[in-house]
């Protein structure tokens, strides 16, 4: 069996969850008034919205956004922080009846893209565009924060806005994004026991989609230099032709997750860019490649790199050719703490209904809210951002990407729901390191 991702620090949280599954905050009244709350303030929400959708900001360059978060938040009257993680901004929302810290964490980067979209609030910042939805996502973190505030009476325990920058990664040389937050303490004081977040995917609105455990994977990048020899397009025997041995390294690459790991775990190698060679009638002398790893265990996380660099070094060394190979590690995979997603099942059931509540397989694609969930107790879910009255809908990160604004508020009442309901559960959640 694969072994799964350790829990660090989670390891010695455990938690002791009540027995009734049917344990929830949420009564009627309560339901009511997040729904008022929501009417209430779906105005501002949808202004709000589309404001930072016409300025998006770049990651780590989120000033404006993060101005904006930090005001609207202030407003509340909540204990604002700003600059965590460069511009990144925390909120503690103090409930009337005391208990734990529970987060809701949403990203603030938007991407180099230029948007080709038709909407009226198209953004205004040539070459960027909230193409990932995180302007979604910040809209749903702040209109949760308005329904919470406005029913801080009915709430045991405190919530921690945590508004992040740069998960889609910092520039180059900096730092950034969730493990940045982490070092900054955005998990301490008071400690938050357990965090939430979503991702708005290509899926109707009105539907939810979630895996227990493994939920998105690891990312990991890697280069390899190929150095050959130069000669004469004509007589190849001369030098050692760098084209030549990357077709084989790519093609002996290709057979790692075919041929050396368990097919059961899944693990994708993907070569995105080569580059390499001066002229038709030169042999080159050097090929760069460079690629994404990613894997949903350990085992295949640990295993892989050295897979590569063997076939690398056997296939060079067989022509007498030299490599240079590096790997570097990046966000580990988003793993769902599976006691947690045990107790909010029910509660995903009771605000949309078991039919819109799909348990799919993990994605091979990365999230960054990981590294929240080495640390703690996390849930992470897909929210349905697709029109259901179209067939289909542009992909995340595409200039035609156009999520569903209805995806909002159904965002913000499932939020508020899991955040309810895991305080709930706050006498069952024991630190016991
Ligand atoms: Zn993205
Ligand atoms: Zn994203």
């Amino acid at each position: 069996m694969p072994k799964p991702f350790a829990f660090k620090k989670v390891s010695a949280l455990v938690l002791f969850f009540s027995m009734s599954m049917a344990l929830h905050a949420v009564d009627k009244k309560t339901s009511q008034l997040i729904d008022l709350e929501i009417q209430r303030h779906w105005d501002e929400i949808l202004k709000t919205r589309r404001f930072i959708h016409m300025n998006p900001e770049l990651s780590n360059r989120e000033f404006e956004t993060s101005k904006l978060i930090a005001a609207k938040l202030m407003s509340l009257g909540l204990d604002v922080q700003t600059e965590i993680a460069k511009t990144g901004v925390v909120a503690l929302l103090t409930g009337d009846q005391p208990g734990i810290t529970v987060g809701c964490r949403a990203d603030m980067d938007a991407l180099p893209i230029q948007e080709q979209t038709n909407v009226l609030y198209k953004s205004l910042n040539p070459g960027v565009m909230h193409a990932c939805g995180h302007d979604i996502h910040m809209s749903i973190a702040l209109g949760t924060a308005m329904v919470m505030s406005a029913l801080r009476d009915r709430l045991g325990g405190n919530i921690k806005f945590i508004f992040q920058p740069a998960e889609e990664g910092a520039p180059a040389g900096e730092e950034g994004g969730a493990s940045l937050m982490i070092k900054e303490g955005v998990l301490d004081d008071p400690p938050v026991r357990a965090i939430f977040g979503l991702h708005v995917m290509p899926v109707d609105v009105g539907k939810i989609e979630f895996s227990p455990g493994a939920i998105m994977a690891s990312s990991d990048h890697f280069e390899i230099t190929i150095k050959g020899k130069s000669s004469h397009g004509a007589r190849p025997h001369e030098g050692k032709d760098a084209i030549t041995l990357a077709a084989q390294v790519i093609l002996g690459i290709q057979t790692i997750v075919s041929r050396n790991l368990d097919a059961t775990d899944p693990a994708v190698i993907s070569i995105g860019k080569i580059e390499g060679g001066i002229r038709s009638n030169i042999i080159a002398d050097e090929v760069r490649l460079e690629g994404t790893v990613r894997t949903l265990s350990e085992t295949n996380r640990s295993k892989i790199p050295q897979l590569m660099e063997d076939i690398v070094k056997g296939i060079t060394f067989s022509f007498g050719a030299d490599y240079a190979f590096s790997y570097r590690r990046g966000s580990p995979p988003v793993y769902n703490h599976p006691q947690l997603a045990k107790i909010m099942i029910p509660t995903l059931h009771e605000v949309l209904g078991e039919g819109n509540v799909g348990e799919i397989n993990p994605q091979m694609i990365a999230e960054d809210f990981s590294a929240y969930c080495q640390k703690i107790p996390g849930f992470f879910f897909f929210l349905g951002a697709k029109p259901p009255e179209q067939k289909s809908m542009a992909p995340l990160h595409s200039p035609l990407f156009n999520p569903d604004e209805r995806s909002i508020s159904i965002g913000i009442k499932v939020m508020c729901y899991l955040l309810f309901d895991c305080l709930e559960h706050q006498s069952h959640i024991e630190n016991t390191s």
